[in-house]
C-alpha cells in the first residue's frame, strides 16, 4: 500500500519550467509546494544511470536536508536515431548557460547527418521518473513516457527546453505551442498527455486522497 501525501511538500528542482508545472499538478490536489530554490537546498550531484535514480537522488537530498517530504522529477528527450541520447543528459545538452535553442539545433544537425529527415526516423520520446522521498527513508516511485516526432524549424514559445520541437502523436501543435492545460491534458478532458502529468496521474491514483 502507497504512502499518502500529506501537509506541504518541498519541490526538489531548481528548473523553473519544471517547478511551474509540478506546482500546478500539485494544486489541483490541494498539495502545498516550497521549491528547493526557495529553502536555499543545494542542488546534488545527479550521478545515476537512469531517470529513476536521478529521481531518487534528488528526492533524498532534499528530503533530509529540509527533514520534509520532498518531490522530485527527473526526465529528458530520448531521440530513437541518438541511441536514446540525450535521454539523462538532456539538460547538460543545454551547456551551463541553458541554451535550448542551441541543443534542439545540435539534435536537429545530428539527425541530419544520419539522413534522418522524415517524421518516421525522427521518433523520440520524453520521459519522466517521479519520486516523492520522505526524512525516515521511504520513497514512492512513478515512471511514464510520451511518444512524438520531431520538427524542424521549433514552433512555439511557451513550455521549456526541449518543448517547441516535440509533436506529441495524434496532435497538431508542438508542446511549445500548447497551453499548460492543454500539455498537462489531465482529466476530464484527456487521460494525461505530457509525460510529467502521465506520471504525475499515477501518483495522485497512489498517494493523493481523492
Ligand atoms: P533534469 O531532469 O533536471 O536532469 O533535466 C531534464 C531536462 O530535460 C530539462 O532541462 C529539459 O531540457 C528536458 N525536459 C524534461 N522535461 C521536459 C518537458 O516537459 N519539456 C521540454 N523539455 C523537457
Amino acid at each position: 500500500m502507497a504512502r499518502r501525501i500529506t501537509g506541504t511538500l518541498v519541490i526538489a528542482t531548481h528548473n523553473p519550467g519544471k517547478l511551474r508545472e509540478m506546482r500546478d499538478l500539485l494544486s489541483i490536489h490541494g498539495v502545498g509546494a516550497i521549491s528547493a530554490g526557495e529553502l536555499g537546498l543545494p542542488e546534488p550531484d545527479e550521478t545515476g544511470s537512469t531517470f529513476a535514480e536521478n529521481a531518487r537522488i534528488k528526492a533524498q537530498a532534499a528530503a533530509r536536508l529540509a527533514n520534509q517530504p520532498a518531490f522530485s522529477d527527473d526526465s529528458g528527450l530520448v531521440v530513437d536515431a541518438l541511441g536514446g541520447e540525450p535521454g539523462i543528459h538532456s539538460a547538460r545538452w543545454a551547456g551551463p548557460d541553458k541554451d535550448f535553442a542551441g541543443a534542439m539545433t545540435k539534435i536537429d544537425t545530428m539527425l541530419r547527418e544520419r539522413g534522418a529527415t522524415s517524421p518516421e526516423q525522427r521518433r523520440a520520446h520524453f520521459v519522466s521518473a517521479l519520486c516523492v522521498a520522505w526524512p525516515d527513508g521511504h520513497l514512492e516511485e512513478f515512471e511514464a513516457k510520451v511518444d512524438g516526432t520531431l520538427v524542424w524549424p521549433p514552433r512555439g514559445t511557451r513550455g521549456f527546453g526541449y518543448d517547441p520541437m516535440f509533436l506529441p502523436d495524434g496532435h497538431t501543435r508542438t508542446f511549445g505551442e500548447m497551453p499548460a492545460e492543454e500539455k498537462h491534458g489531465l482529466p476530464p478532458h484527456g487521460k494525461g498527455l505530457s509525460h510529467r502529468a502521465r506520471a504525475f496521474l499515477k501518483l495522485a491514483e497512489a498517494c493523493l486522497v481523492r
